[in-house]
């Protein structure tokens, strides 16, 4: 496993993150969600991240639980604030002062954990003052309850005011993060080069598209049992969009390209993100420790610039851009 600095700080995270939403409290038992942790770490996954959110809460609950009794300094473990665990009350959602001191105390009990290491806006808040949730988690962090400060899904101009105001108060964003792979590259125009003048990196969700970049789903067939297209607790609605017949009939041009190189499907797709050089590491899932496994060999492969321009030739008017 190789390592890569988070933005500009001297935070080493794993360029292969374990990430739990959909699985941990919701789609997979507890059992086969700690054989998944138990995997990453033995892979040399240190990072792991979570969300409040991530299943009402049971997310961190499992997450914290799988880790518990692991050395924490050999762990850098994420989670985000901004959507409401529980009650959906006025104060529950967004990045007010109340939302995140509060936010950061449900997550870390919920954890079973005395800090995180970053702590992310898990969207950007309209309608809250923008100095105010900077300066809230200013206080996070001098308290010492999250180590660095991250954002997700904030477009360039947002970052660009984020950051400003981070630096007047004394702390920096450290990173973005986004969603991003070979078919979803609206990062590409305007967040990656502000990203790359505000020392901000990315940590990119759904490099795999779900696991339709795996290949497993074939046009005009029935998803495999077990898959997330089948998972009737919530996954089978988030990766709806990306199950359109183009979609995976463009998947299936990439099989040869990953064939030439000695890869999976699916280590192509989280190789192609750890490509580019603004990107700290790629967020991947897992339902089963074996796709674990398979996933981290993805990393310190180089996709030669001819294969890289082939997948794009493969993938054509599919690639998402445009937000
Ligand atoms: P991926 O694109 O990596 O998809 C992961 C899913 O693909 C797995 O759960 C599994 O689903 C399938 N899969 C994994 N490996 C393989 C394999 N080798 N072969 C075939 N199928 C495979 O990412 P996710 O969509 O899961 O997102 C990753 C993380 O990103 C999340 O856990 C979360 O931490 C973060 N995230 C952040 C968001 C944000 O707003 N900030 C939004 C969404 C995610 P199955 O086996 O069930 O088919």
């Amino acid at each position: 496993m190789d390592y890569r600095f988070l933005g500009t700080s001297g935070l080493k995270i794993s360029e292969i993150t374990y990430g739990n939403w959909l699985t941990h409290g919701s789609q997979v038992e507890s059992d086969i969600a700690t054989a998944c942790v138990r995997a990453a770490l033995d892979a040399g996954i240190t990072t792991f991240d979570t969300a409040d959110v991530y299943a009402n809460g049971a997310a961190e609950e499992v997450l914290g639980a799988a880790l518990a009794g692991e050395r924490r300094e050999s762990l850098e473990i994420f989670t985000k604030v901004f959507w409401p665990v529980g009650p959906k009350g006025p104060n529950d959602t967004g990045l007010s002062r109340k939302h995140i001191m509060e936010g950061i105390d449900g997550s870390l009990s919920r954890l079973q954990m005395d800090y995180v290491d970053l702590y992310q806006a898990h969207r950007y808040d309209h309608q809250t003052p923008l100095e105010e949730t900077i300066q809230a988690f200013a206080d996070v962090v001098r308290s010492g309850k999250a180590l660095y400060i991250g954002v997700s899904e904030w477009n360039a101009e947002q970052l660009r005011a984020g950051q400003a105001l981070a630096k007047q108060a004394g702390f920096s964003i450290v990173s973005n993060q986004p969603q991003y792979s070979a078919l979803w590259r609206v990062i590409e125009a305007a967040v990656i080069p502000a990203s790359k003048e505000l020392g901000i990196s990315q940590i990119v969700w759904s490099p795999m598209a779900q696991g339709v970049l795996s290949g497993k789903y074939l046009p005009g067939q029935p998803a495999p049992a077990g898959s997330r297209a089948t998972d009737e607790k919530g996954g089978k609605n988030f990766i709806s969009r990306l199950m359109e017949e183009p979609v995976l009939t463009a998947v299936q041009k990439l099989r040869p390209i990953a064939d030439e190189l000695g890869l999976k499907m699916s280590q192509l797709a989280i190789a192609w993100v750890l490509q580019n050089d603004n990107v700290s590491a790629a967020l991947v899932g897992a339902s089963r420790p074996e796709q674990i496994a398979e996933n981290v060999k993805a990393g310190g492969v180089r996709i030669p610039a001819e294969q890289m321009a082939a997948i794009d030739v493969a993938l054509g008017t599919v690639v998402v851009r445009d937000p």
